[in-house]
């Protein structure tokens, strides 16, 4: 396999060279795998390949695992000031905003998804987070804490070690700034492997890690399978945490090979089927906005994308039919054009998984309103769809379809509405849109879900924690909360004169 790739964009949106490195990034160094595999990285605007990049299995991830250990001894952990972490991923931070337009073509062309959005969304957000947590790394501190005379007792919030982290193809270079930076912030060392679906940004990622000045094997990206070094890196006993963000059935494989192992502890971001319940007095024109930003946003390939969508009686027709003209207005088609707002799906086989809850869908009686069909024939392209007359039993309102698939569910109270939005496994997220602020607060406080928005949708804010209820995960990602994810707490107690 030759070790670099250049990709040339001649597109609307971006033209120029783009050169990746294509191997392993461990201790410092691009390598090949021990078992040689590769992986074939597809466009799925097109269907066909792009290129081949290296693929990482258990022999990989032992070598990662020493070189993030040693690292960690020697040159990261507690041998580094916070005030240094900090620099270095404010460094990082500033090469990452230089490669802003190469970061976000690449997440256009291998994850579909239109440059812009890769540019003003996914990758200002990478920067925007790796700079939050470049501010924390200073500021992780214990509390000194009052028991008696004769002690004096603090804590210290102490890093992990060698942590693990695992990451889905929907915002791949958010998904990695987001995992990595408050375990760099804690002290950490971090071995990440990327979807094999998204693997390209990552490697540009890790040209510029030694020249933001981090020592060798602090950051170790591992590209692989799941079922090869995803499991190696959840079951390996030297890593002492793993944090995941991906699917409901992997989360669960994941949380056993970790307690299997080590009993390493997890964080796991999972999927959602987030409801989205419109009143009667809503701002009518503002709610079908934000619900088709809720649905529709990157495809509907969002953990919280509100695919569940409730409408009380008396606005139920006037809203229908303004979403149903939006929902038609939404332009299609290649990614590198800058009035696209929906791309291919990620790949055929989630295409097929979504064309199969379609068929579902109809077979248990709900009616396609508009879209079910696949655009073109060429690439991942499926028609922004609305299914009516759906019922709570259907497995189209049950499970996460994860693609552009609304569910529209008419109600009468505000019970009903409740009752109907918490009846699923998930909680991720929920909306509610109204103007009497009172019902507003109420409902947002009913619901079962890690994050309620009150008249938007689908927002993400760096400062806000964002994770999940019930079966939608496990831990907090963003925000303050997320460095308690990294952390040992260690209570220190200074005997002062007791005598035994
Ligand atoms: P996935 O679970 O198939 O894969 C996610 C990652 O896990 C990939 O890197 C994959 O290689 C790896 N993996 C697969 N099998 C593994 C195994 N046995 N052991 C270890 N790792 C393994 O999910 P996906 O299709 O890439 O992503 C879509 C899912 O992610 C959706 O369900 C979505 O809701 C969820 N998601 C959740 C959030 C959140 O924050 N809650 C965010 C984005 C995506």
């Amino acid at each position: 396999m030759p070790s670099t790739y250049t990709l040339h964009f001649d597109t609307p949106a971006f033209k120029g060279d783009v050169t990746i490195p294509l191997g392993l990034y461990i201790n410092g160094e691009f390598i090949d795998p021990v078992e040689g595999g590769t992986i074939e990285v597809v466009n799925p605007a097109t269907g066909r390949a792009i290129t081949s990049v290296a693929a990482g299995t258990k022999a990989d991830i032992d070598i990662a695992v020493r070189a993030a250990k040693a690292a960690y001894k020697t040159s990261w952990g507690l041998e580094v000031s916070g005030v240094q972490r900090g620099k270095l991923m404010s460094k990082l931070a500033v090469l990452m905003g230089e490669h802003i337009e190469q970061f976000a073509a690449l997440d256009a062309l291998a994850n579909g998804k239109p440059y812009l959005t890769a540019y003003n969304r996914d990758n200002k957000g990478a920067i925007a987070v790796m700079e939050y947590y470049a501010g924390w790394a200073d500021k992780i501190t214990g509390k000194t804490i009052e028991t008696n005379k004769n002690k004096l007792a603090y804590t210290r919030h102490e890093p992990i070690g060698v942590v693990g982290q695992i990451i889905p193809w929907n915002v791949p270079m958010f998904s990695l700034s987001l995992k990595i930076a408050p375990a760099l912030a804690t002290g950490n060392t971090v071995i990440l492997k990327p979807s094999e679906l998204t693997p390209l940004s990552a490697l540009l990622f890790c040209t510029l890690i030694k020249e933001a000045g981090f020592p060798p094997g602090v950051i170790n990206i591992v590209n692989g399978y799941g079922a090869t070094a995803g499991q190696a890196i959840s079951e390996h006993p030297h890593i002492g945490k793993v944090a995941f963000t991906g699917s409901t059935l992997t989360g669960r494989k994941i949380m056993e090979a970790a307690a299997k192992s080590n009993l390493k502890p997890v964080t796991l971001e999972l999927g959602g089927k987030s409801p989205n319940i419109i009143f009667d007095d809503a701002d009518l024109e503002q709610a079908v906005k934000w619900a088709i930003h809720g649905i529709y946003f990157n495809h509907g390939q969002n953990c919280s994308a509100g695919s569940r969508i409730f409408i009380q009686e008396g606005i139920y027709d006037k809203f229908l039919e303004q979403f149903t003209q939006a929902a038609l207005a939404i332009k299609v088609g290649d990614p590198f054009d800058e009035s696209t707002y929906q791309g291919p799906q990620v790949s055929k086989t989630q295409f097929e998984r979504i064309m199969g809850y379609i068929t579902s869908g109809k077979q248990d009686g709900a009616t396609v309103h508009i879209g079910g069909e696949r655009i073109g024939t060429e690439g991942y392209f499926i028609h922004p769809t609305i299914f009516t007359e759906c019922k709570p039993e259907m497995k189209i309102v049950r499970e996460e379809i994860f693609g552009p698939v609304a569910c529209v569910m008419k109600f009468r109270t505000e019970e009903e509405a409740l009752e109907q939005a918490n009846d699923t496994t998930y909680g991720l997220a929920a909306s509610v849109f109204t103007k009497d602020i009172d019902r507003a607060v109420r409902v947002a406080h009913a619901l079962e879900a890690g994050t309620a928005w009150i008249n938007c949708a689908n927002q993400t804010e760096i400062a806000l924690p964002f994770g999940g209820f019930k079966q939608s995960g496990i831990g907090r990602e963003l925000s303050e909360y997320a460095l308690e994810n990294y952390t040992n707490v260690k209570a220190v107690h200074v005997n002062i004169g007791l005598k035994l």
